[in-house]
């Protein structure tokens, strides 16, 4: 993604943003749900402001030296940092490959160097942060003390998926602009143009965020996903060891795995309050089936949370989606026990 392109979904927020007067405040928040194209946005953004034509039309030019040197990835005035991709282009395994590492406090004190010199062409540089809570507490330390004393011309974007794991003090002043889930009509159509076969059906996976339902759409794991699904569909004749053997043997992420979980549960809950399902429609028959079972699931729904937060730890993944499982069985199993079996 080179920020040369809006994605048909963001024009609306592009424009409010653009159009709002305090855009070109000097610290901007970036939020919304992973997979619904704010680093879009922060590029498109970045480019803008380093745009040296951009004039009245709201865009950047695409053609000036400034779009030019941007578009390569070598604009001087502009920093990105972004670690998940750093540790992609170091061959990292591909179990650890989604892994976010931390922001560093080095990589901060490298980034004062280039806020604090004279910049290159005409005036403006850009620092670019994704996403803004992988940094650790000495880096964000080190950046609220940036952010506290602005120095002149400098535009900083963050971009985070879990604003509520910043600092609140980095986050108290920044301009917080909330992108919005988009349009499922809007995010149908240019997944189908993408060539996604049943957008609305991987949208309802993703919780209706396009980027991910085209990756949702295009995963090799979807097998894995399948299968995994028809195990907790049937309670009670899973074998906890051998499919958590089998999760670890597909070297899948924890974090990946939880998610499913997450969402079944969330479902589960859902289909028993409202009748509403949110991620996994086409699982309709087997979740009003398993729903009067799921009364016990509030509880359950807090330790997924927890070990989620717990996902990039090096425990042993297996004993990992044991518990997990095995926590599932008993919580769907509490009910049963109350209930007379006919
Ligand atoms: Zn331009």
């Amino acid at each position: 993604m080179t920020g040369a392109v809006l994605y048909p979904w963001l024009e609306k927020s592009w424009a409010q943003l653009v159009r709002s007067p305090d855009t070109l405040s000097h610290a901007l928040l970036l939020t919304g749900a992973p997979g619904i194209g704010k680093r879009c946005i922060a590029e498109y953004l970045a480019q803008y402001l380093l745009c040296e034509m951009h004039g009245k039309r709201g865009t950047p030019c695409g053609q000036c030296d400034g779009c030019r040197w941007y578009l390569s990835g070598n604009h001087p005035d502009f920093r990105l940092l972004a670690p998940d991709e750093q540790s992609e282009s170091e061959g990292d395994e591909s179990k650890t490959r989604r892994k976010t590492p931390p922001i560093k406090v080095e990589a901060i004190r490298e980034l004062a160097e280039f806020v604090n010199l004279t910049a290159h062409r005409r005036g403006a540089k850009v620092v670019l942060l994704d996403p803004a809570e992988s940094m650790n507490a000495n880096a964000a330390n080190a950046f609220l003390k940036m952010l506290e004393e602005p120095p002149a011309g400098v535009t900083f974007i963050l971009v985070s998926h879990h604003w509520r794991r910043l600092l609140p003090t980095v986050r108290s002043r920044c301009r917080v602009f909330p992108i919005s889930t988009p349009d499922p009509r809007v995010a149908s159509q240019w997944l189908g143009e993408q060539g996604v076969v049943n957008p609305v059906l991987h949208l309802a996976h993703t919780g209706g965020a396009p980027l991910a339902a085209l990756d949702d759409a295009n995963a090799e794991w979807l097998p894995q996903r399948t299968l995994f699904l028809d195990h907790i569909a049937n309670p009670a004749g899973m074998n906890v060891l051998s499919v958590a053997a089998e999760l670890e043997k597909a070297k899948l992420d924890t974090e990946l795995v939880v998610d499913w979980l997450q969402k079944w549960v969330h479902d589960l809950i859902g289909v028993g309050l409202a009748g509403r399902i949110r991620y996994y429609p086409d699982r309709r028959d087997d979740l009003v089936r398993l729903q009067p079972r799921a009364v016990n699931l509030l509880g359950y729904i807090d330790r997924l949370r927890d070990s989620r937060r717990l996902a990039n730890h090096p425990l042993n993944q297996r004993l990992v989606f044991e518990s997990l499982l095995f926590a599932y069985l008993e919580a769907l199993h509490g009910k049963a026990h109350g209930v007379k079996n006919g």
